[in-house]
């Protein structure tokens, strides 16, 4: 899915400075970047790095989602003037995904601005116990029967299901562009990782589920997928069938006893060796499986 590249930031040499070996194909992209969504009005995407978030551009002002800006002391301000770059309508609202600082830290800069942070009250409930300095607790919570936010003409609608992939994850759907942002629970074309830590396996399947059955076209993922393209109903029901796999897989060698370090090591994803990511993230998979079907956790 091709999306019109409005501008690129010019620090392609810089991006090679720092990079390691075997980077070569990140070196060659900038480190930030902001496209619209092909055939909408005023969605655009955001990437920092490896992250990116949804911001909604109307009449009234904007409502921008995940700051993307953990390790970044500079990122929230260079997002907040991005935005600046296709309108001057303030920014209204920054709703948070889920509660893990990879997507929210960083957000500074729009509470200078005067905006108002949204999320859902489990994560709300858990920022505000962890107090981290870079990271903007939430001025209001969002409960488990979601809300819709209008404004100058848009609807997006935030809704909660449960455990996934965290404890606090909102589904961000605009019903008119049929889209829907939702972040890490649902990797496009990519072998989950380190999000498996604290990932919710069982109550993830029903979370896929209940998206298939949600009515949206495109998925604005998390983390770019392959490409930058958007994600589609396939690509959540292939997730599914990947997390199906391994829980199966897992599951008979945690039957034989063999949970954690022999079936760690037994544990592979036949098919699924040119995924991205397949050989860091097997590990996460597997450990996290064990956890499951080996401890009942
Ligand atoms: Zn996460």
């Amino acid at each position: 899915m091709s999306r019109i590249v409005l501008r690129l930031i010019p620090c392609a040499l810089l991006a090679l400075a720092v990079a390691g070996v075997g980077q070569a194909q990140q070196a060659s992209r900038p480190p930030f970047a902001t496209t619209k969504v092909d055939g909408t009005d005023g969605v655009y995407i955001f990437r920092n790095g490896n992250h990116q978030a949804m911001f909604i551009v109307t009449r009234e002002g904007v409502i921008a989602t995940d700051p993307v800006a953990y390790g970044r002391p500079t990122g929230g301000q260079t997002y907040l003037d991005e935005i600046r770059k296709v309108t001057n309508q303030p920014v209204k609202y920054v709703i948070y995904s889920h509660h893990h600082y990879d997507h929210i830290a960083g957000g500074k800069a729009f509470k200078d601005a005067g905006a108002t942070f949204i999320a859902h009250r489990r994560a709300k409930e858990r920022l505000e116990m962890l107090k981290d300095p870079h990271t903007v607790v939430p001025d209001e919570a969002v409960g488990d029967g979601g809300r819709t936010i209008t404004l100058g003409g848009t609807t997006l609608e935030l809704t909660y299901h449960g455990l996934n992939h965290s404890d606090s994850t909102l589904v961000m759907r605009l019903p008119k562009e049929r889209i829907v942002f939702i972040v890490d629970t649902i990797p496009v074309g990519a072998i989950p990782g380190r999000g498996m830590i604290d990932f919710y396996p069982l109550e993830t399947e029903a979370f896929m589920k209940q998206v298939l059955a949600t009515d949206w076209d495109r998925l604005i993922p998390g983390h770019p997928g392959p490409g930058d393209r958007l994600g589609t109903k396939k690509d959540v029901q292939d997730q599914l069938t990947l997390l199906q796999t391994a829980s199966a897989e897992m599951r008979k060698l945690a039957l034989e006893g063999k949970c954690w370090d022999t079936a760690e090591k037994e544990f592979k994803l036949p098919g699924y060796e040119s995924w991205p990511g397949y050989a860091n993230n097997l590990p996460f998979v597997a450990r996290r499986y064990c956890g499951l079907w080996g401890r009942g956790t």
